[in-house]
């Protein structure tokens, strides 16, 4: 294989010099703001050796990245009667479609819907305050991180509260359901927040690291999650971590991943490297456009796809 760093090096280039980076998130006002033109890549490698390029210690919104991590939770405390609340299926559909919950009686198809990400969320509250809910949330990724210095942009949770009448609308129509047991607003207030986490490229590729081994942290030795469950959650990413691109993601990077509207994306290579990257300029579907075409080339230059070389 080539060396990583030349790797890496090119993408940064190539992405630099690319004029169409796609359109940042604009209906959450905050990230309306955020500067297109920068680009971040990480790769956390088995034996904890960081390889990066560009704006790889810039901090960005991880938006939809944390619900691998709310799920990761959620799953470590309920097992799979998780499963009882939210589904296991790709969608087909936007992340805050409402469309399947009417016809499937609230229940959402995947946990990194939207709609599955509140379902989790309330899974994880059992009763608690948002407050002491979220602080078991950032303890997680603090740990799994390694890195304390971690916060919550209460501006970006802000923007989100104040325009976040769909995914009103999609917790209400669970509740309707009786498929939450906390009070709703109290789980849009934790949902807005963990979204709202600020991490870098370097961070999330860190944090990613227990979906490379088998549910254990290597850098530090403490198991996160059974190696069952690690193999299920990057499988859910693999067919669920992108909406109505996952399809497309599988077939041009061929690697589990989830994304977010900040525009980044962590992705992981079993048994070898978490990769972690950012641009905020996204594609029509909401998933970072040359985070995307960056691990593609990763995954072409280095035969890191897990369908084969
Ligand atoms: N916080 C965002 C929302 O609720 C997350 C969406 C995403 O990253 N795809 O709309």
């Amino acid at each position: 294989m080539e060396e990583l760093q030349t790797i890496l090096d090119d993408i940064v280039t190539a992405a630099r010099a690319e004029p169409d980076k796609g359109q940042v998130a604009s209906y959450i006002p905050q990230l309306a703001n955020i500067d297109p033109d920068q680009f971040g890549i990480a790769v956390c490698l088995a034996g904890g050796e960081l390889v990066c390029a560009g704006d790889a210690d810039t901090l960005f919104s991880i938006q939809s990245i944390s619900k691998v991590f709310t799920t990761t939770i959620a799953l470590g405390k309920l097992g799979d009667t998780l499963w009882q609340r939210v589904g296991r299926e790709p969608s087909g559909d936007p992340f805050n479609s409402i469309i399947q919950l009417e016809h499937e009686n609230g229940k959402p198809r995947n946990p990194f819907i939207n709609a599955g990400a509140i379902a989790v969320v309330d899974a994880i509250m059992q009763g608690r305050q948002p407050k002491e809910t979220l602080a078991e949330i950032l303890a997680f990724i603090r740990w799994i991180a390694n890195d304390e210095a971690i916060y919550i942009d209460d501006k970006v949770a802000r923007s989100e509260v104040l325009t976040g009448d769909r995914n009103a609308a999609l917790a209400h129509f669970m509740a309707s359901c009786g498929r939450l047991s906390n009070n709703v607003d109290k789980v849009l207030g934790v949902y807005f927040h963990h979204c709202s986490v600020a991490m870098s490229c370097v961070q999330l590729a860190r944090a990613a690291q227990f979906l490379v081994s088998d549910g254990v942290d290597l850098s530090t030795g403490a198991r996160v999650l059974s190696t069952q469950r690690a193999r299920r959650i990057n499988s859910l990413m693999m067919m669920c971590g992108h909406y109505d691109g996952s399809g497309e993601f599988a077939y041009r990077v061929g690697l589990p991943g989830k994304s977010g509207v900040g525009g980044g994306i962590i992705a992981v290579v079993p048994d070898v490297a978490s990769i972690a990257v950012w641009s905020p300029g996204l594609d029509k579907i909401g998933n970072s456009r040359l985070g995307t075409r960056a691990l593609e080339t990763l995954t072409r230059r280095t035969g890191w796809s897990v369908f084969g070389r």
